[in-house]
């Protein structure tokens, strides 16, 4: 099936409270126009230089969210521009997020990613770390920087209910912050679902749902 197909078939399927992330990490800038054609804007990367290289060539209307391991050291490449950052998961890289927003004179809006799956490989602030983020006086002087609400990755897991559970997790914690508003913490996004679980994570709440290999086919 064609890219714009598979793009018209997925939103289909959204609710109106979910946009769709359509992650073109590998994929050709050819690839991305193609769904751009389709009337999709919004688009995840996971590698800096990749997404440097594309946002200096396609169309300047596209919103780039980076889904990926952020790296303090890079993030003034993608500070001027970029339109949200899912996989915060330190204060550490927030300071930094924020210093280069400033310089950019603009407020980066981001997302906090949260461990939710039973693997260790994956990234993510513990529910006691996001806690104390949330609550310390050192993410309220980040004038440059919007907690806008969560990520999470579930287990690459076949068993459903485990993966079910997890998001159930993090839309309870997303929940449980949404009537925490500050300065700059007011949580409206929930990014969850990938290609394989998308469904699930719809069905608990996901507003952000990034999807690759189910629009641009298998990466290699
Ligand atoms: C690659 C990636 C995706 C997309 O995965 P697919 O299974 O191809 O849909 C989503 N989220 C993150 C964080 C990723 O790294």
């Amino acid at each position: 099936m064609s890219i714009a197909r598979n793009i018209q078939e997925l939103k289909a399927v959204l609710p109106p409270t979910a946009k769709l992330v359509a992650v073109s990490k590998t994929k050709p800038n050819e690839a991305v126009l193609e769904a751009y054609a389709a009337g999709q804007r919004i688009f995840g990367e996971n590698y800096i230089q990749e997404l440097q290289l594309k946002e200096n060539a396609l169309p300047k209307d596209i919103q780039w969210h980076f889904i990926g391991h952020l790296q303090s050291n890079k993030v003034k490449y993608i500070a001027p521009y970029i339109a949200l950052i899912h996989g915060i998961d330190s204060l550490k890289l927030l300071v930094e997020v924020n210093k280069q927003a400033q310089k950019s004179e603009r407020i980066v809006p981001c997302l906090l990613q949260v461990h939710i799956a039973t693997e260790e490989s994956k990234f993510g602030l513990s529910e006691d770390e996001l806690d104390e983020m949330l609550n310390s006086t050192e993410l309220a002087q980040l004038h440059h920087v919007k907690i806008v609400g969560l990520m999470g990755m579930a287990s690459f897991s076949n068993n459903l209910t485990l993966v079910e559970n997890e998001f159930k997790t993090l839309k309870a914690l997303f929940d449980k912050y949404s009537v925490l508003v500050t300065n700059n913490i007011q949580f409206s996004e929930l990014s969850m679902g990938m290609s394989g679980d998308y469904e699930i994570a719809l069905k608990h709440g996901a507003t952000l749902v990034r999807i690759g290999s189910s629009i641009f086919g298998t990466r290699s």
